[in-house]
Protein backbone atom coordinates (compact mmCIF):
# COMPACT_ATOMS: atom_id res chain seq x y z
CA UNK A 1 0.00 0.00 0.00
CA UNK A 2 1.53 3.58 -0.70
CA UNK A 3 2.49 5.02 2.42
CA UNK A 4 -0.20 7.79 3.57
CA UNK A 5 1.50 11.28 3.65
CA UNK A 6 1.24 13.78 6.87
CA UNK A 7 2.30 17.32 7.32
CA UNK A 8 3.45 18.32 10.90
CA UNK A 9 3.85 22.37 11.09
CA UNK A 10 6.07 22.59 14.03
CA UNK A 11 8.80 21.32 14.95
CA UNK A 12 8.76 21.68 19.32
CA UNK A 13 7.96 18.90 21.66
CA UNK A 14 4.02 18.16 20.69
CA UNK A 15 5.04 18.10 17.03
CA UNK A 16 7.75 15.49 17.66
CA UNK A 17 5.41 13.20 19.76
CA UNK A 18 2.87 13.48 16.94
CA UNK A 19 5.71 12.29 14.20
CA UNK A 20 6.74 9.60 17.33
CA UNK A 21 2.86 8.16 17.23
CA UNK A 22 2.79 8.45 13.41
CA UNK A 23 5.91 6.14 12.47
CA UNK A 24 4.87 3.63 15.05
CA UNK A 25 1.79 2.77 13.14
CA UNK A 26 1.38 -0.55 12.17
CA UNK A 27 -1.34 -0.33 9.92
CA UNK A 28 -0.15 1.55 6.73
CA UNK A 29 3.39 2.98 6.18
CA UNK A 30 3.37 6.84 7.02
CA UNK A 31 5.64 9.68 5.55
CA UNK A 32 6.28 12.14 7.83
CA UNK A 33 7.31 15.70 6.50
CA UNK A 34 8.26 18.09 9.32
CA UNK A 35 8.03 21.93 8.87
CA UNK A 36 9.67 24.80 10.65
CA UNK A 37 9.78 28.06 10.07
CA UNK A 38 13.67 27.92 11.53
CA UNK A 39 16.82 26.08 9.96
CA UNK A 40 16.90 24.62 13.56
CA UNK A 41 14.46 21.89 15.36
CA UNK A 42 13.37 21.50 18.75
CA UNK A 43 10.84 24.89 19.37
CA UNK A 44 10.82 25.69 23.12
CA UNK A 45 13.44 22.99 24.27
CA UNK A 46 16.09 24.98 22.14
CA UNK A 47 14.44 28.59 22.39
CA UNK A 48 12.43 28.57 25.66
CA UNK A 49 13.86 25.91 28.32
CA UNK A 50 16.59 28.29 30.40
CA UNK A 51 19.54 27.84 29.61
CA UNK A 52 20.78 27.06 32.71
CA UNK A 53 18.16 23.82 32.29
CA UNK A 54 20.42 21.67 30.48
CA UNK A 55 18.98 18.55 31.86
CA UNK A 56 15.80 19.88 30.47
CA UNK A 57 17.08 20.20 26.97
CA UNK A 58 18.56 16.72 27.10
CA UNK A 59 14.75 15.06 25.80
CA UNK A 60 16.51 16.44 22.64
CA UNK A 61 18.05 13.14 22.19
CA UNK A 62 14.64 11.28 22.15
CA UNK A 63 13.61 13.32 19.05
CA UNK A 64 16.90 12.75 17.48
CA UNK A 65 15.66 8.71 17.39
CA UNK A 66 12.29 9.79 16.21
CA UNK A 67 14.03 12.02 13.33
CA UNK A 68 15.70 8.89 12.39
CA UNK A 69 13.16 6.70 11.63
CA UNK A 70 12.54 5.44 8.20
CA UNK A 71 9.47 7.64 6.73
CA UNK A 72 10.57 11.32 8.24
CA UNK A 73 11.57 14.06 7.00
CA UNK A 74 12.78 17.65 8.53
CA UNK A 75 11.78 20.69 6.22
CA UNK A 76 13.31 23.83 8.16
CA UNK A 77 13.39 26.96 6.86
CA UNK A 78 9.62 26.56 5.58
CA UNK A 79 7.23 28.65 6.67
CA UNK A 80 3.52 27.29 6.47
CA UNK A 81 1.58 30.63 5.50
CA UNK A 82 4.24 32.00 3.08
CA UNK A 83 6.31 29.54 1.97
CA UNK A 84 3.14 26.86 1.71
CA UNK A 85 -0.45 27.68 1.61
CA UNK A 86 -3.08 25.33 3.23
CA UNK A 87 -4.24 25.01 -0.15
CA UNK A 88 -0.78 23.52 -1.01
CA UNK A 89 -0.63 21.40 1.99
CA UNK A 90 -4.43 19.62 1.07
CA UNK A 91 -3.04 19.00 -2.46
CA UNK A 92 0.04 17.28 -1.05
CA UNK A 93 -1.11 15.60 1.95
CA UNK A 94 -3.49 13.39 3.30
CA UNK A 95 -3.88 14.99 6.62
CA UNK A 96 -1.65 18.03 8.65
CA UNK A 97 -1.18 18.41 12.07
CA UNK A 98 -0.90 22.11 13.48
CA UNK A 99 1.85 22.15 16.22
CA UNK A 100 3.33 25.48 16.17
CA UNK A 101 3.16 26.32 19.45
CA UNK A 102 2.13 29.68 21.24
CA UNK A 103 4.57 32.32 20.20
CA UNK A 104 3.53 35.26 21.84
CA UNK A 105 2.28 36.74 25.44
CA UNK A 106 -0.53 37.75 27.28
CA UNK A 107 -0.60 41.58 28.04
CA UNK A 108 -1.88 42.64 31.54
CA UNK A 109 -3.88 45.75 29.74
CA UNK A 110 -2.65 48.68 32.26
CA UNK A 111 -1.29 51.91 31.18
CA UNK A 112 2.27 52.30 30.69
CA UNK A 113 2.46 48.23 29.67
CA UNK A 114 4.21 49.45 26.18
CA UNK A 115 6.63 51.87 28.02
CA UNK A 116 9.94 51.49 27.13
CA UNK A 117 11.83 49.06 29.35
CA UNK A 118 8.39 46.87 29.86
CA UNK A 119 8.61 43.95 27.90
CA UNK A 120 7.17 40.17 27.52
CA UNK A 121 9.35 37.88 29.46
CA UNK A 122 8.66 35.72 26.18
CA UNK A 123 10.54 38.83 24.30
CA UNK A 124 13.58 38.38 27.47
CA UNK A 125 13.48 34.26 27.02
CA UNK A 126 13.66 34.18 23.50
CA UNK A 127 16.71 37.39 23.53
CA UNK A 128 18.19 35.45 25.81
CA UNK A 129 17.80 31.70 24.02
CA UNK A 130 19.10 33.38 20.84
CA UNK A 131 16.24 33.20 19.14
CA UNK A 132 16.57 34.27 15.63
CA UNK A 133 13.31 36.68 15.62
CA UNK A 134 14.33 38.15 18.79
CA UNK A 135 18.17 38.08 19.52
CA UNK A 136 18.27 42.30 18.37
CA UNK A 137 15.76 43.09 20.93
CA UNK A 138 17.42 44.94 23.61
CA UNK A 139 16.77 45.19 27.15
CA UNK A 140 17.98 48.17 29.20
CA UNK A 141 20.19 46.67 32.32
CA UNK A 142 21.27 49.62 33.82
CA UNK A 143 18.97 49.88 36.58
CA UNK A 144 19.70 48.46 40.52
CA UNK A 145 15.87 47.02 40.65
CA UNK A 146 13.58 44.76 38.31
CA UNK A 147 9.76 43.93 38.81
CA UNK A 148 8.88 40.70 37.27
CA UNK A 149 5.06 40.14 36.98
CA UNK A 150 3.37 36.68 37.51
CA UNK A 151 3.98 33.40 39.84
CA UNK A 152 4.52 31.02 37.39
CA UNK A 153 8.12 29.12 36.04
CA UNK A 154 8.41 31.43 33.71
CA UNK A 155 8.73 34.48 36.11
CA UNK A 156 11.46 32.24 38.57
CA UNK A 157 13.24 31.10 35.24
CA UNK A 158 13.87 35.00 34.41
CA UNK A 159 14.23 36.06 37.60
CA UNK A 160 16.99 33.72 38.48
CA UNK A 161 18.44 34.65 34.85
CA UNK A 162 18.80 38.46 35.83
CA UNK A 163 20.51 37.72 39.23
CA UNK A 164 22.25 34.34 38.50
CA UNK A 165 25.58 36.39 37.42
CA UNK A 166 27.55 36.09 34.34
CA UNK A 167 30.22 33.40 35.58
CA UNK A 168 27.36 30.91 36.59
CA UNK A 169 25.66 31.68 33.21
CA UNK A 170 29.14 31.65 31.33
CA UNK A 171 28.90 27.42 31.39
CA UNK A 172 25.65 27.19 29.39
CA UNK A 173 24.42 27.31 26.21
CA UNK A 174 22.84 31.42 27.03
CA UNK A 175 23.11 33.22 23.55
CA UNK A 176 26.42 35.50 23.44
CA UNK A 177 25.03 38.97 22.96
CA UNK A 178 22.94 37.68 26.06
CA UNK A 179 25.74 37.05 28.21
CA UNK A 180 27.68 39.83 27.13
CA UNK A 181 24.84 42.38 28.65
CA UNK A 182 23.80 40.21 31.49
CA UNK A 183 27.97 40.41 32.50
CA UNK A 184 27.51 44.36 32.16
CA UNK A 185 24.23 44.21 34.16
CA UNK A 186 23.36 46.31 37.13
CA UNK A 187 20.00 44.58 38.40
CA UNK A 188 20.85 43.80 41.92
CA UNK A 189 17.13 43.45 43.10
CA UNK A 190 14.30 41.97 41.66
CA UNK A 191 10.59 41.58 42.68
CA UNK A 192 8.73 38.96 41.79
CA UNK A 193 4.72 40.14 41.86
CA UNK A 194 1.69 37.34 42.71
CA UNK A 195 -1.58 38.94 42.27
CA UNK A 196 -2.56 36.21 44.32
CA UNK A 197 -1.52 34.14 47.36
CA UNK A 198 1.71 31.61 47.66
CA UNK A 199 -0.84 28.86 47.74
CA UNK A 200 -1.86 29.63 44.49
CA UNK A 201 1.05 30.30 42.78
CA UNK A 202 1.66 28.55 39.89
CA UNK A 203 5.60 27.82 39.73
CA UNK A 204 6.38 24.45 41.18
CA UNK A 205 9.15 23.94 44.33
CA UNK A 206 11.59 22.55 42.21
CA UNK A 207 12.20 26.39 41.05
CA UNK A 208 11.65 28.09 44.07
CA UNK A 209 14.43 25.85 46.02
CA UNK A 210 17.06 26.08 42.97
CA UNK A 211 16.66 29.74 43.29
CA UNK A 212 16.98 29.78 47.18
CA UNK A 213 20.33 27.67 46.47
CA UNK A 214 21.69 30.35 43.68
CA UNK A 215 25.10 31.46 44.96
CA UNK A 216 25.16 34.90 45.73
CA UNK A 217 21.91 35.56 45.54
CA UNK A 218 19.43 36.11 48.74
CA UNK A 219 15.58 34.67 47.99
CA UNK A 220 13.42 36.85 50.47
CA UNK A 221 9.88 35.65 51.27
CA UNK A 222 8.73 37.43 54.18
CA UNK A 223 6.37 34.46 56.88
CA UNK A 224 3.68 37.26 57.74
CA UNK A 225 3.03 36.34 53.45
CA UNK A 226 2.48 32.46 54.79
CA UNK A 227 -0.41 32.65 56.83
CA UNK A 228 -3.42 31.37 54.72
CA UNK A 229 -6.75 33.09 54.80
CA UNK A 230 -9.43 30.71 54.96
CA UNK A 231 -10.42 30.67 51.07
CA UNK A 232 -6.57 29.45 50.21
CA UNK A 233 -7.12 27.53 53.74
CA UNK A 234 -10.15 25.35 52.04
CA UNK A 235 -8.64 25.26 48.85
CA UNK A 236 -5.27 24.33 49.57
CA UNK A 237 -4.47 21.02 47.53
CA UNK A 238 -1.41 19.00 47.07
CA UNK A 239 0.70 20.81 44.29
CA UNK A 240 0.05 24.12 46.66
CA UNK A 241 1.22 22.28 49.79
CA UNK A 242 4.37 21.36 48.30
CA UNK A 243 4.87 25.00 47.37
CA UNK A 244 4.12 26.07 50.73
CA UNK A 245 6.51 23.77 52.58
CA UNK A 246 9.38 25.00 50.03
CA UNK A 247 8.44 28.54 50.48
CA UNK A 248 8.27 27.96 54.51
CA UNK A 249 12.12 26.39 54.28
CA UNK A 250 13.56 29.70 53.33
CA UNK A 251 10.81 32.27 54.65
CA UNK A 252 12.42 34.82 56.75
CA UNK A 253 16.08 34.98 55.35
CA UNK A 254 17.66 38.40 55.00
CA UNK A 255 20.17 39.09 52.26
CA UNK A 256 23.92 38.63 52.96
CA UNK A 257 25.88 41.42 52.44
CA UNK A 258 26.82 42.25 48.86
CA UNK A 259 24.07 39.79 47.85
CA UNK A 260 21.88 40.24 45.05
CA UNK A 261 17.81 39.84 45.63
CA UNK A 262 14.92 38.10 44.50
CA UNK A 263 11.64 38.89 46.40
CA UNK A 264 8.71 37.47 46.61
CA UNK A 265 5.66 39.36 46.78
CA UNK A 266 2.04 38.31 47.21
CA UNK A 267 -1.62 39.62 46.71
CA UNK A 268 -0.62 42.72 44.51
CA UNK A 269 -1.15 43.36 40.92
CA UNK A 270 0.49 45.90 38.98
CA UNK A 271 -1.92 49.00 37.96
CA UNK A 272 0.00 50.89 36.16
CA UNK A 273 3.56 50.96 34.48
CA UNK A 274 4.82 54.69 35.74
CA UNK A 275 7.39 57.13 34.09
CA UNK A 276 8.00 59.49 31.21
CA UNK A 277 10.28 58.38 28.57
CA UNK A 278 10.85 55.02 30.03
CA UNK A 279 9.81 53.00 32.93
CA UNK A 280 10.47 54.03 36.61
CA UNK A 281 8.70 51.97 38.53
CA UNK A 282 5.41 50.21 38.99
CA UNK A 283 1.76 51.46 41.01
CA UNK A 284 0.87 48.01 42.66
CA UNK A 285 -2.45 47.75 43.99
CA UNK A 286 -3.00 45.31 47.17
CA UNK A 287 -5.53 42.25 46.75
CA UNK A 288 -6.97 39.87 49.19
CA UNK A 289 -8.42 36.21 48.47
CA UNK A 290 -11.87 36.10 48.05
CA UNK A 291 -14.25 32.91 47.14
CA UNK A 292 -15.53 33.34 43.67
CA UNK A 293 -16.03 29.84 41.99
CA UNK A 294 -12.31 29.47 43.82
CA UNK A 295 -10.30 31.86 45.27
CA UNK A 296 -9.56 35.15 42.96
CA UNK A 297 -7.91 37.89 44.12
CA UNK A 298 -9.74 41.72 44.74
CA UNK A 299 -8.68 44.60 44.96
CA UNK A 300 -8.42 46.37 48.41
CA UNK A 301 -8.29 49.82 46.96
CA UNK A 302 -4.55 50.50 48.66
CA UNK A 303 -1.42 50.61 47.01
CA UNK A 304 1.99 51.09 46.44
CA UNK A 305 4.85 51.89 44.48
CA UNK A 306 8.01 50.31 43.90
CA UNK A 307 10.75 51.64 41.71
CA UNK A 308 12.10 49.94 38.30
CA UNK A 309 14.59 50.06 35.03
CA UNK A 310 12.95 46.85 33.78
CA UNK A 311 9.64 45.06 34.16
CA UNK A 312 8.79 41.40 32.58
CA UNK A 313 5.35 40.92 32.14
CA UNK A 314 5.70 36.40 32.66
CA UNK A 315 1.84 36.66 32.66
CA UNK A 316 1.73 33.66 30.21
CA UNK A 317 2.21 32.56 26.68
CA UNK A 318 -0.51 33.06 23.61
CA UNK A 319 -0.84 31.03 20.68
CA UNK A 320 -1.21 33.25 17.73
CA UNK A 321 -3.78 32.45 14.33
CA UNK A 322 -2.74 30.67 11.58
CA UNK A 323 -3.09 31.48 8.06
CA UNK A 324 -6.65 29.66 6.58
CA UNK A 325 -7.57 28.44 9.85
CA UNK A 326 -9.70 29.17 12.45
CA UNK A 327 -8.94 30.90 15.07
CA UNK A 328 -10.51 30.99 19.10
CA UNK A 329 -9.32 34.73 19.86
CA UNK A 330 -10.78 34.55 23.70
CA UNK A 331 -8.23 31.48 24.34
CA UNK A 332 -5.79 32.13 21.69
CA UNK A 333 -6.01 28.54 20.12
CA UNK A 334 -7.03 26.70 17.19
CA UNK A 335 -10.66 25.51 18.11
CA UNK A 336 -11.16 21.94 17.98
CA UNK A 337 -12.72 18.59 18.87
CA UNK A 338 -10.40 15.22 19.98
CA UNK A 339 -7.66 16.79 17.97
CA UNK A 340 -9.70 17.63 15.24
CA UNK A 341 -9.80 21.58 13.82
CA UNK A 342 -12.94 22.83 13.66
CA UNK A 343 -13.78 25.44 10.94
CA UNK A 344 -15.08 27.61 13.61
CA UNK A 345 -15.58 27.91 17.72
CA UNK A 346 -17.83 24.95 18.41
CA UNK A 347 -18.09 24.56 14.43
CA UNK A 348 -17.70 21.71 12.07
CA UNK A 349 -13.93 19.44 11.38
CA UNK A 350 -12.27 20.54 8.67
CA UNK A 351 -11.33 17.12 7.30
CA UNK A 352 -7.70 16.28 7.13
CA UNK A 353 -6.73 19.00 9.68
CA UNK A 354 -5.27 18.34 13.35
CA UNK A 355 -3.86 20.10 16.32
CA UNK A 356 -1.57 19.03 18.97
CA UNK A 357 0.67 21.32 21.63
CA UNK A 358 -0.04 24.48 23.35
CA UNK A 359 -2.03 25.59 20.35
CA UNK A 360 -4.12 22.99 20.68
CA UNK A 361 -4.55 23.27 24.41
CA UNK A 362 -2.96 26.25 25.93
CA UNK A 363 -0.12 27.33 26.94
CA UNK A 364 -0.16 24.89 30.18
CA UNK A 365 1.97 22.02 31.20
CA UNK A 366 5.77 20.75 31.16
CA UNK A 367 7.04 18.76 27.96
CA UNK A 368 6.35 15.78 28.91
CA UNK A 369 2.47 16.62 28.95
CA UNK A 370 2.76 16.72 24.92
CA UNK A 371 3.59 13.09 24.71
CA UNK A 372 -0.39 11.69 25.54
CA UNK A 373 -1.45 15.67 24.07
CA UNK A 374 -0.01 14.25 20.50
CA UNK A 375 -0.92 10.58 20.85
CA UNK A 376 -4.38 11.48 21.38
CA UNK A 377 -4.59 13.60 18.30
CA UNK A 378 -2.91 10.74 16.30
CA UNK A 379 -5.17 8.19 17.87
CA UNK A 380 -8.04 10.90 15.82
CA UNK A 381 -6.31 11.36 12.56
CA UNK A 382 -5.18 7.38 12.55
CA UNK A 383 -9.63 6.04 12.85
CA UNK A 384 -9.70 9.06 10.24
CA UNK A 385 -7.53 7.19 7.82
CA UNK A 386 -8.76 3.87 8.73
CA UNK A 387 -12.34 4.95 8.10
CA UNK A 388 -11.15 6.30 4.57
CA UNK A 389 -12.14 10.06 5.64
CA UNK A 390 -9.13 11.41 4.30
CA UNK A 391 -9.08 12.56 1.05
CA UNK A 392 -6.28 10.99 -1.71
CA UNK A 393 -3.52 14.17 -2.57
CA UNK A 394 -3.65 15.22 -5.90
CA UNK A 395 0.13 16.43 -6.33
CA UNK A 396 3.24 13.89 -5.60
CA UNK A 397 5.66 14.07 -3.19
CA UNK A 398 8.04 15.37 -5.94
CA UNK A 399 6.12 17.95 -7.08
CA UNK A 400 6.19 19.28 -3.33
CA UNK A 401 9.77 19.38 -3.68
CA UNK A 402 9.59 21.32 -6.71
CA UNK A 403 7.52 23.64 -5.83
CA UNK A 404 9.62 24.62 -2.23
CA UNK A 405 12.67 24.68 -4.31
CA UNK A 406 11.19 27.56 -6.18
CA UNK A 407 9.89 29.05 -3.33
CA UNK A 408 12.07 29.19 -0.74
CA UNK A 409 16.19 29.94 -0.48
CA UNK A 410 17.50 26.85 1.43
CA UNK A 411 15.22 24.19 2.84
CA UNK A 412 17.12 22.52 6.12
CA UNK A 413 17.20 19.42 6.26
CA UNK A 414 17.57 16.98 9.48
CA UNK A 415 21.27 16.52 8.11
CA UNK A 416 21.91 19.88 7.82
CA UNK A 417 20.78 20.81 11.31
CA UNK A 418 22.85 17.71 12.71
CA UNK A 419 25.88 19.97 11.06
CA UNK A 420 24.65 22.80 12.65
CA UNK A 421 24.43 21.41 15.65
CA UNK A 422 28.13 19.81 15.74
CA UNK A 423 29.41 23.07 14.64
CA UNK A 424 27.92 24.81 17.41
CA UNK A 425 28.82 22.20 19.96
CA UNK A 426 32.36 22.34 19.09
CA UNK A 427 32.13 26.30 19.30
CA UNK A 428 30.99 25.70 22.73
CA UNK A 429 33.76 22.76 23.43
CA UNK A 430 36.73 25.30 23.33
CA UNK A 431 35.18 27.56 26.85
CA UNK A 432 33.70 24.34 28.26
CA UNK A 433 29.81 25.25 27.27
CA UNK A 434 27.10 22.89 25.81
CA UNK A 435 27.18 24.79 22.40
CA UNK A 436 27.54 28.36 21.57
CA UNK A 437 24.55 29.33 19.25
CA UNK A 438 23.75 30.82 15.59
CA UNK A 439 21.33 33.42 16.72
CA UNK A 440 20.67 34.79 12.79
CA UNK A 441 19.31 32.74 10.25
CA UNK A 442 21.92 33.58 7.75
CA UNK A 443 24.63 32.65 9.70
CA UNK A 444 23.07 29.22 9.85
CA UNK A 445 22.41 29.30 6.23
CA UNK A 446 26.16 30.49 5.69
CA UNK A 447 27.53 28.03 7.87
CA UNK A 448 25.85 24.88 5.98
CA UNK A 449 27.28 26.41 2.71
CA UNK A 450 30.61 26.46 4.43
CA UNK A 451 30.77 23.21 5.51
CA UNK A 452 29.10 21.99 2.11
CA UNK A 453 31.97 23.96 0.11
P1 LIG B 1 1.66 30.02 34.08
O1 LIG B 1 2.22 28.85 34.78
O2 LIG B 1 0.29 29.94 33.52
O3 LIG B 1 1.74 31.28 35.09
C1 LIG B 1 1.21 32.52 34.75
C2 LIG B 1 1.20 33.42 35.97
O4 LIG B 1 0.81 34.72 35.56
C3 LIG B 1 0.22 32.98 37.06
O5 LIG B 1 0.82 33.19 38.31
C4 LIG B 1 -0.96 33.95 36.85
O6 LIG B 1 -1.67 34.23 38.03
C5 LIG B 1 -0.22 35.20 36.42
N1 LIG B 1 -1.05 36.15 35.71
C6 LIG B 1 -1.85 35.92 34.64
N2 LIG B 1 -2.43 37.07 34.24
C7 LIG B 1 -1.99 38.03 35.08
C8 LIG B 1 -2.24 39.42 35.19
N3 LIG B 1 -3.03 40.05 34.31
N4 LIG B 1 -1.62 40.12 36.17
C9 LIG B 1 -0.81 39.50 37.05
N5 LIG B 1 -0.53 38.18 37.01
C10 LIG B 1 -1.12 37.45 36.03
O7 LIG B 1 2.56 30.45 32.81
P2 LIG B 1 4.14 30.45 32.55
O8 LIG B 1 4.93 30.80 33.73
O9 LIG B 1 4.27 31.25 31.29
O10 LIG B 1 4.45 28.92 32.19
C11 LIG B 1 3.81 28.26 31.09
C12 LIG B 1 3.96 26.75 31.24
O11 LIG B 1 5.32 26.36 31.03
C13 LIG B 1 3.59 26.26 32.62
O12 LIG B 1 2.94 25.03 32.52
C14 LIG B 1 4.95 26.11 33.30
O13 LIG B 1 4.99 25.20 34.38
C15 LIG B 1 5.80 25.63 32.14
N6 LIG B 1 7.22 25.94 32.41
C16 LIG B 1 7.93 25.01 33.10
C17 LIG B 1 9.25 25.28 33.43
C18 LIG B 1 10.03 24.27 34.23
O14 LIG B 1 9.59 23.13 34.34
N7 LIG B 1 11.15 24.64 34.81
C19 LIG B 1 9.84 26.49 33.08
C20 LIG B 1 9.08 27.42 32.38
C21 LIG B 1 7.76 27.14 32.05
P3 LIG B 1 -3.11 33.57 38.29
O15 LIG B 1 -2.82 32.17 38.74
O16 LIG B 1 -3.69 34.44 39.36
O17 LIG B 1 -3.86 33.61 36.99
Amino acid sequence: MSPARVAIIGAGPSGFYAAEALLEYSGRPIQVDMFDRLPTPFGLVRGGVAPDHQKIKSVTRVYDKIAMRPGFRFLGNVTFGVDLTCADMQSHYHAVVVASGADTDRRMGIPGEDAAGSHAATDFVGWYNGQPERAELRFDLSHEHAVVVGNGNVAVDVARILVAGADALAATDIADHALDALARSAVRHVDVLGRRGPAQAAFTPKEIRELAELPGVTLVVDPADLALDAVSEAHLDDDARKVMTALHAVAGRTPASGDRVVRLRFLCAPMAIVGTGRVQGVELGDNVIVDDDGPRAQPTGRSAFVPAGLVLRAIGYRGTATPGLAFDERRGVIPSRDGRILDSVDGASHVGWYVAGWIKRGPTGVIGTNKPDARSTVQSLLADLEAGVLPTPSASSENLDRLLAQRCDRVVSYDDWQVLDEIERKAGDRDGRPRRKFTTVAAMLGALDGAVA
